[in-house]
């Protein structure tokens, strides 16, 4: 009976409503797009992982009906007993070329990916040393191994250890770890490509040469880079330029490329073939199906094809950018197109964040505000983000509703 456990979580539920922290979810009528529909009323979407505008693309829709009409619609198996079909293999090897790896295993999600990776590599004479600020599924993939764990602040390479002004908590930068870690058989670095709150990109070139000097493994989550990141948006190890010294990629299909679901790891052909064989969410869940296989493929083809997409993207995000600088707004500084708009130097930040964006939505424009403690005290921001699916309209006219809202709340002159 869960009457004991049902009068707990109402109170806990109300409690998060009293805080704010209630998660309320806002109902879209229309396919994901530049332009969604909201409530019966059209608005601008920017604050969708639709980097490529790739979401509703005619060319992957007919792709995935295609591979319905062609493959069916499920194939109730796991990959190993009777769920690989040829177009799973196909897309395998078109992620593999396209990320620079030797081979590619897919997954339903890049969570389960991450879920799947450490276990199988490493054991408790082991070391993951993993960023600060790395997405929750590397921290539950990292639960889930018996390796020794080590974490270093965000972003820090340094052999320090030192209280982070942040936290009030000792922290150690990525070379201290590494010394700790020489005594371990295998020390494995585990970083997002690009961090989601912030948009900045991880340090893969010093990463890269930390790992040479300490003999560890380089492991990348390119969730929020594959696509678009580098010249021809392979990701962030072409952005930073260490293509073929990155050991193991993980990524989602979930966001630029395409944003329906699933995920891989990339890797040499040995990691790959043992996680054909050992990696549990591969085991034991069931194969992407061909709707999304179909689709996926397609997009590698059009990114292969040419760099149009991520081109527009780049020009989209340097032209917000420099725009909202110019009106007036602080703009955390970068390449991403998660662009966030900071508020931490205004009184009462919070409240002035959360209202900023429900002006927005009046002025058409959906964006999202978050807050302490999804962030730190002051660190309130709205994080837009920019997509090549956006024309030069539609980004002035988020310009314009955001010089309008920064007006009248009394941000910029
Ligand atoms: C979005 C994201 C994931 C999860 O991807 P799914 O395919 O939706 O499970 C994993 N890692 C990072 C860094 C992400 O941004």
């Amino acid at each position: 009976m869960q009457t004991k456990m049902k009068a707990f979580l109402t109170e806990e539920l109300q409690k998060l409503e009293t805080q704010k922290l209630f998660k309320h979810e806002r109902i879209i009528e229309s396919p994901q797009g530049a332009e969604i529909i909201v409530k019966g009323k059209k608005c601008l979407n920017f604050c969708a992982n639709n980097y490529l505008g790739l979401s509703s693309h005619p060319d992957l829709i007919k792709a995935s009906h295609d591979a319905i009409d062609s493959r069916g619609y499920g194939l109730s198996s796991v990959r190993f007993i009777c769920g690989t079909q040829d177009i799973h293999k196909e897309l395998e090897k078109k992620l593999s070329a396209f990320l620079g790896m030797e081979d590619t295993i897919l997954f339903s999600s890049c969570f389960d990916a991450n879920g799947a990776v450490f276990e199988p590599l490493l054991g408790e004479n082991d070391a993951i040393i993993s960023d600060a600020l790395n997405h929750a599924s590397i921290i539950d993939g990292v639960r889930l191994c018996k390796a020794q764990r080590w974490a270093y602040k965000h972003g820090d390479m340094r052999d320090i250890e030192e209280v982070d002004s942040a936290t009030d908590k000792k922290a150690k930068g990525l070379e201290r770890c590494l010394k700790e870690a020489q005594g371990c058989r295998f020390r494995m670095i585990a970083t997002d490509g690009s961090f989601s709150m912030d948009g900045d990109i991880a340090k893969l070139k010093e990463i890269c040469d930390l790992a040479d000097k300490y003999d560890a493994i380089v492991m990348v989550d390119d969730s929020h880079s594959s696509g678009f990141l580098g010249k021809t948006g392979r990701g962030t190890h072409e952005y930073r330029g260490v293509m073929g010294r990155v050991d193991i990629i993980t990524t989602t299909f979930g966001k630029a490329l395409g944003g329906a679901s699933g995920g891989c790891i990339s890797s040499s052909k040995e990691i790959i073939n043992w996680m054909r064989n050992k990696a549990r969410p591969y085991l034991f869940s069931n194969t992407v199906p061909p709707a999304v296989v179909g689709a996926t493929i397609k997009v590698i083809d059009i990114l292969t094809a040419s760099t149009n997409l991520r081109d527009k993207l780049e020009k989209n995000t340097i032209y917000f950018r420099k725009k909202m600088t110019d009106a007036g707004f602080d703009i955390v500084a970068g390449d991403h197109p998660i662009v966030p708009i900071m508020f931490g130097k205004y009184p009462d930040c919070s409240k002035l964040a959360v209202d900023f964006a429900n002006k927005m939505l009046e002025e058409g424009v959906y964006v999202i505000a978050f807050s302490f403690p999804v962030v730190a005290k002051g660190k309130d921001r709205i994080r837009v983000q920019i997509s090549a699916g956006h024309d030069m309209a539609q980004i002035d006219k988020a310009i314009a509703a955001f010089t309008k809202v920064g007006k009248e709340l009394g941000m910029i002159k």
